[in-house]
C-alpha cells in the first residue's frame, strides 16, 4: 500500500462512514403507563344525523358543541346536520321558563321537569344567558342546579352556548331545540335570567311563556316590564309555603289585576296567575294542568301552528341580520376604518348617519370587488 500523507487520499477511505454509536435511553420512561388519548374524530354529516336520530345523546351533545363553534369547518357541518335533522324535528311542547336571578328557576325546573317525566317521554332543558359575566350570576343550564333531573336518564340539560351577542346564542339554543326534537326529546324547557331582552330572545322560540315571580314588599308589579307581562301566557309566584302564603297571593292578585289592563292576546288565551312552592313541591301539578290545557287549546284554534310559523319567519330575518352584521365587522377593510370613523364622529367632524353611509358604501363597493 502506497504511503499517503493524509488518510483521505487512501482509496479505502470513506467520509462518510458513520460510526456505530452507543444505544440510546429512551426519552419517555417505559414503566409511565401513559394513556394516549385518542384524538376525538369529527363524524361525518351522516353520522351525526344517524346518531341523533337514534337519540344518541353522546353523538348529540358533538352536534350541539359544532352549533356553538364559532370555527367554520364545524359551523358547515352543524348547518348540514340541522338541516338534515328539520324533517324530524317539530314534534315537542316548548316551554320558555324565566325569572330574576333568586326567583326559583333551577330548583322549580328540577321539580317541574320530574312531574312532566312522570308522563312519559324526554325533556331537553337549555337556556339562554347572554351576559359576559357568568361567573358573577347563577349559570343557566348548569348541572349541579338540577339535582334531580341531572341523572335522570330522559333529561339532557345543556347551559347556555358561551356569552356572546344575544342574538348569537339565542341561535344556538333555537338550532340546538331542532337537533334535540330529531333526537326524540318531545318537551323543551329554555331556561333564561328575567332582566332583559333575553326573554324576547326565548319568547321567539318556545310555544309557551312561564313567568315566575316572587311576592315581594307589596308593590310587586315594581321593576317588571310591561313588555314581558304581555308576553307571558302564564305567571306562577313560587315560594308560596311557610308564612308566605298569604303574601304570595295577595302578589297573585295585583298580577291578575294588571293582567287586566292588556289587550286580549292574540291566542286567545287568558293568561293564568298561580301561586305555588317549588321547594315543597305545592301546585306544580296545578301548573302543569294549565300548561296542558293551553296547549290543548292553541292547537285546537290554530294558534300553536301560526305561532311556530311566526317563529320560522322571525329567524329568518334573525339569521340574515346576524350574517350581514358579522360579515360587515369582520371585514378587514372596515376593521381598519372603524375606529377612525368613531373619531371622526366623536370629535364633531362627520355625523353619525354621514360615517355610517361611507362605512356601508366601502363595505358594498369592497364585497362586489371580491366577487
Ligand atoms: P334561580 O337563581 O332562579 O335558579 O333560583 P334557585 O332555584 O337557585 O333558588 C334560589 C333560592 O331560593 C335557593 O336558596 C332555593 O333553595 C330557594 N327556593 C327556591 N324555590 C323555593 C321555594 O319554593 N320555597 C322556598 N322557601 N325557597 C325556595
Amino acid at each position: 500500500m502506497v504511503f499517503m500523507e493524509h488518510p483521505e487520499n487512501n482509496a479505502e477511505y470513506k467520509g462518510l462512514t458513520v460510526n456505530k454509536g452507543i444505544e440510546q435511553p429512551l426519552t419517555i420512561n417505559p414503566y409511565l403507563n401513559r394513556k394516549v388519548r385518542p384524538k376525538r374524530r369529527l363524524f361525518s354529516v351522516n353520522e351525526y344525523v344517524d346518531g341523533i336520530v337514534k337519540g344518541d345523546v353522546s353523538v348529540l351533545s358533538q352536534a350541539v358543541t359544532l352549533i356553538e363553534s364559532i370555527k367554520p369547518e364545524h359551523q358547515a357541518i352543524a348547518q348540514e346536520v340541522i338541516e338534515k335533522c328539520l324533517p324530524y324535528s317539530g314534534n315537542s311542547i316548548r316551554v320558555g321558563i324565566s325569572g330574576v336571578p333568586g326567583a326559583g328557576k333551577s330548583t322549580s325546573i328540577d321539580v317541574f321537569g320530574l312531574h312532566v317525566l312522570e308522563r312519559g317521554g324526554k325533556l331537553a332543558v337549555l337556556a339562554i344567558d347572554p351576559s359576559s359575566e357568568r361567573s358573577k350570576g347563577s349559570i343557566l343550564g348548569d348541572k349541579t342546579r338540577m339535582e334531580k333531573l341531572s341523572v335522570h336518564p330522559d333529561a339532557f340539560i345543556r347551559p347556555s352556548p358561551a356569552a356572546g351577542s344575544l342574538g348569537g346564542v339565542a341561535r344556538k339554543t333555537r338550532e340546538t331545540i331542532i337537533l334535540c326534537e330529531a333526537a326524540g326529546f318531545d318537551k323543551i324547557f329554555v331556561e333564561t335570567v328575567g332582566v332583559g331582552q333575553s326573554e324576547t330572545a326565548v319568547y321567539s322560540m318556545v310555544d309557551f311563556f312561564l313567568l315566575i315571580q316572587l311576592a315581594g314588599t307589596g308593590d310587586e308589579l315594581q321593576g317588571i316590564k310591561r313588555g314581558i307581562m304581555e308576553m307571558a301566557d302564564g305567571i306562577v309566584i313560587n315560594k308560596a309555603d311557610g308564612n308566605n302564603i298569604e303574601k304570595a297571593k295577595l302578589a297573585a292578585t295585583h298580577f291578575r289585576n294588571a293582567l287586566h289592563l292588556f289587550p286580549a292576546p292574540e291566542s286567545g288565551w287568558t293568561p293564568e296567575v298561580l301561586t305555588y312552592s317549588g321547594f315543597y313541591n305545592i301546585g306544580v301539578k296545578e301548573i302543569w294542568d294549565m300548561i296542558f290545557r293551553y296547549f290543548d287549546f292553541v292547537k285546537a284554534n290554530g294558534y300553536f301552528e301560526h305561532r311556530r310559523n311566526e317563529q320560522a319567519k322571525y329567524w329568518m330575518y334573525e339569521t340574515i341580520n346576524e350574517h350581514l352584521r358579522d360579515s360587515f365587522y369582520n371585514d378587514c377593510l372596515i376593521k381598519d376604518m372603524l375606529a377612525c370613523q368613531e373619531r371622526e364622529v366623536l370629535e364633531g367632524r362627520s355625523t353619525s348617519f354621514a360615517a355610517a353611509r361611507h362605512l356601508l358604501d366601502v363595505y358594498f363597493s369592497h364585497t362586489k370587488d371580491i366577487k
